[in-house]
């Protein structure tokens, strides 16, 4: 029975999927583009979001993918304004939610917020407006949390729904109904009555996060298997690019980066991401040192002072901000010329996300990551508590030790996008100078060298983090490590860090997070995957890498 079900829900997207959402032939089509213009200022619709509000108005379940800052709350914002009911939008973040109701206020739309920290006026006003078909009301903002405790207000939403005054749910964020996703919110659970409760009330789930098994999910929580699936493309043409080793010497890596500000971003605009906050002032005091005209961006700084950055920077008086992830949310410079991220990012979707304020105009922009496996191990300590924190943080390392495939074609398989072979145009550092020897090269043997060293360690009592590991390798630090038949790697230590990583994103090593009385340390051990390479068996862990 419950295969049947299954294969009608799969024939029903299907058959969604075929038609042509795209038609300007709809009955509120002319309505739409003047709704378009006339209130939103808006000269043309940007990919997908005709056919999502063609869709939504059709009263169909939809869930839109697209990329952030791609436009996705003009498609539940402009049918509510078309619509005579109430358009109920479930988001997150108060502070997301205080920043749309801004926004259309000043394009004089009605919308209100229900959140535990909304006045109790205001509360009641949203409340009656629930229920009085006469209120001019378009849009409700709610948290989930609001939401999954407000009787009073599912009391409403259900008269509403009787009265007719119902039109539609839109669920911002809505990847965190999965706890598949990278922020799963319990309270989100409690949107899977909806369906049930308001049947013929569309629901409309947007989100940036695109894996199937994430939407699959989401699917199945709100109950709407069936639904209209729409995913925009992540590919942005016009951004280039690259990932460069970084340097270990301190002096040497700001010459680098004081190099590339002053020469090949000369006169031009960008921000450098770093993980912490101390980072982030250092470099900043740093590269102010060495001339350059940088401001510094991070959560502890005053809201005065972070919007006097911010302006001074939009202005052109700072080349660069230098920020942690903090400085994102309502960035609107168009002429972002490069991001550089002087550490990794923790996920590809972040890193999608930070990267992509680069080139907003359309103009090439270049997003540059500065490497080092140093910064995985900074990172994994701070998000290995996060049930796939890890997992997200490894295909981050996977990107930046890749020596050969393209970089777009990358990120397009992480987001589950085909990818055609000739579609970089030479917009990545691969695709621009491919290396010319692409071997395979057998990295058991270095492996089972680890694992002797490794081995040699627990006999001593000695834990070891990946700097000690090479460490040990390279026959520096303690001479109790060192194993007779292991020689010393006749290739740099970037190499050899280069391969740990290969191994532990493998998982034929893996981290082992030991808490000490301040902080958390990596260390590393055998991976679940180490049974396989026992002894002097012939298994091979084929690793494209050119050895140097
Ligand atoms: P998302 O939720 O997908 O991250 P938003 O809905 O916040 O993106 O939109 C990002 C920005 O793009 C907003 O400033 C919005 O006004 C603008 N925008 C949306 N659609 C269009 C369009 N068709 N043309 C121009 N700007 C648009
Ligand atoms: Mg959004
Ligand atoms: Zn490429």
């Amino acid at each position: 029975k419950e295969k049947l079900r299954d294969d009608a829900l799969l024939k029903k997207s299907f058959f969604l999927a075929k038609k042509n959402w795209d038609n300007a032939d709809f009955i509120w089509s002319v309505k739409l583009i003047e709704i378009l213009k006339n209130v939103f200022k808006i000269e043309k619709l940007r990919e997908l979001q005709l056919p999502t509000m063609n869709a939504i108005m059709s009263k169909e379940d939809v869930i839109l993918i697209m990329p952030t800052g791609g436009g996705k709350s003009l498609c539940y914002q402009l049918p509510a304004v078309m619509s005579k009911g109430i358009t109920v939008v479930v988001s997150p973040l108060v502070s997301l939610m205080e920043d749309q109701l801004y926004g259309l206020r000043k394009l004089d739309i009605k919308a209100n917020m229900l959140c535990a920290k909304a006045d109790k006026e205001s509360i009641k006003m949203t409340m009656t407006a629930l229920v009085d078909k006469s209120c001019p009301l378009k849009l409700i903002y709610i948290t989930p949390e609001y939401m999954a405790k407000s009787n009073r207000f599912m009391n409403k939403l259900q008269k509403a729904y009787e009265l007719g005054h119902l039109e539609r749910f839109a669920i911002d964020e809505v990847h965190c109904c999965s706890q598949w996703g990278h922020d799963f919110r319990p309270d989100y659970k409690f949107l899977g009555v909806l369906k049930s409760m308001f049947p013929g009330i569309p629901i409309l789930g947007l989100t940036a996060t695109a894996p199937t098994k994430i939407i699959v999910d989401v699917q199945k929580m709100l109950d709407i298997s069936g639904c209209l699936v729409l995913r925009a493309s992540f590919n942005r043409p016009n951004l280039y690019y690259e990932v460069r080793r970084k340097p270990a010497d301190k002096e040497t890596r700001l010459a680098m980066i004081e190099n590339l500000l002053k020469n090949r971003f000369n006169g031009k605009s960008g921000i450098i991401y770093t993980t912490t906050i101390k980072d982030a002032e250092q470099l900043t005091t740093d590269l102010r040192d060495r001339g350059i005209k940088a401001g510094c961006y991070h959560a502890m700084l005053e809201a005065n002072y972070r919007s006097e950055v911010y302006s001074k920077w939009m202005l052109g008086k700072y080349q660069v901000v230098v920020a942690t992830i903090a400085f994102g949310l309502g960035i609107d410079k168009p002429d972002v010329r490069f991001v550089i991220h002087h550490c990794v990012s923790k996920s590809m979707e972040n890193f999608y996300q930070e990267s992509g304020r680069a080139g907003r105009d359309g103009k090439k922009s270049v997003c540059l990551v500065l490497y080092r496996l140093a910064d995985i191990f900074k990172l994994s300590t701070m998000v290995f508590q996060d049930k796939v924190g890890l997992q997200n943080l490894y295909k981050v390392l996977a990107y930046c030790l890749d020596q050969t495939s393209c970089r777009r074609s990358l990120i397009a398989t992480h987001f589950e996008e085909n990818w055609k072979e000739n579609d970089c145009a030479e917009m990545c550092d691969h695709c621009r100078k491919p290396i010319s020897v692409r071997k395979q090269i057998d990295v058991a043997h270095y492996c089972r060298q680890l694992y002797q060293i490794m081995t040699k360690a627990v006999q001593n009592e000695i834990r070891l983090t990946a700097l000690k590991l090479v460490d040990a390798w390279y026959w520096k630090g303690v001479s109790s490590l060192r194993v007779s038949n292991v020689p010393v790697p006749n290739f740099t230590r970037e190499t050899a860090e280069a391969i740990i990583g290969y191994l532990l994103i493998n998982g034929y090593l893996q981290e082992d997070f030991h808490f000490s009385a301040y902080s958390t340390i990596s260390y590393l051990k055998r991976g679940p995957k180490s049974g396989l390479v026992s002894g002097d068996n012939d298994h091979k862990i084929l690793f494209n890498y050119e050895l140097y």
